[in-house]
């Protein structure tokens, strides 16, 4: 068990729920001996274990946006088992408009020294109809969009190998299903 405020604080590149938050563009909100203030999650995270928090500032809470009826997410996260720490991570979400895709996120974890977002493949997604060559070739790009190290969880060529399944799978199921409320 933990809390969502020592899951990003403790700013794992492998941190399950930083990234679902990541892929949702939520904003964390600080507290310190200054004031307050309110920070970007694809802001939070500087390094392997370094945040922006100063040392007198604590996290009191995040904002999450509900996801619409339009919304689809997906999270996958592979390990040795199913408690272990990511080996490799990815949270996708994809809002449908009129048949196409008006809006999509794609985070992974642990191939990055911080929980990584692809802007480059949310652009290629906007405005399409998402065929399995339109997710292929996002997957692809997910792929060679990450410089994953190998570590003793995993070689960097598993990382990029496994990513393009993941990515496959996360996207498809983000664009069939609606927002589970
Ligand atoms: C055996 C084991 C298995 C794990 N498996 C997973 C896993 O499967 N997935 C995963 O994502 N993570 C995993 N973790 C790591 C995980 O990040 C932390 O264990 C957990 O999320 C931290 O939550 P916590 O509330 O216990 O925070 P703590 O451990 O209490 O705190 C973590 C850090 O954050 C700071 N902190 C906590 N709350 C705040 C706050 N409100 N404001 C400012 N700083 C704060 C603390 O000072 C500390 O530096 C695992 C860890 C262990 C030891």
């Amino acid at each position: 068990m933990g809390t969502l405020a020592g899951n990003v604080c403790n700013a794992s590149p492998a941190a399950d729920g930083a990234l679902g938050l990541v892929a949702q563009d939520s904003i964390i909100h600080i507290a310190g001996s200054k004031g307050t203030r309110d920070v970007p999650i694809t802001e939070f995270f500087t390094g392997p274990g370094a945040i922006v928090l100063e040392k007198d500032e604590i996290v009191t809470g995040f904002t999450v946006p509900i996801m619409d009826k339009d919304t689809g997410y997906h999270f996958i996260s592979i390990g040795r088992m199913a408690l272990d720490i990511s080996t490799i991570s990815i949270a996708v979400t994809v809002t449908k408009k009129d048949g196409k895709v008006a809006k999509a996120t794609v985070a992974l974890g642990s191939v990055a020294p911080t929980p990584l977002r692809l802007p480059e493949v949310e652009a290629f997604l906007k405005g399409k109809s998402l065929s399995d060559d339109v997710i292929w070739e996002a997957a692809e790009m997910v792929s060679n969009g990450i410089k994953p190290i190998t570590d003793v969880r995993a070689s960097a060529e598993y990382r990029k190998e496994a990513a393009k399944g993941m990515a496959m799978e996360a996207i498809k199921l983000a664009w069939t299903k609606e927002a589970q409320q």
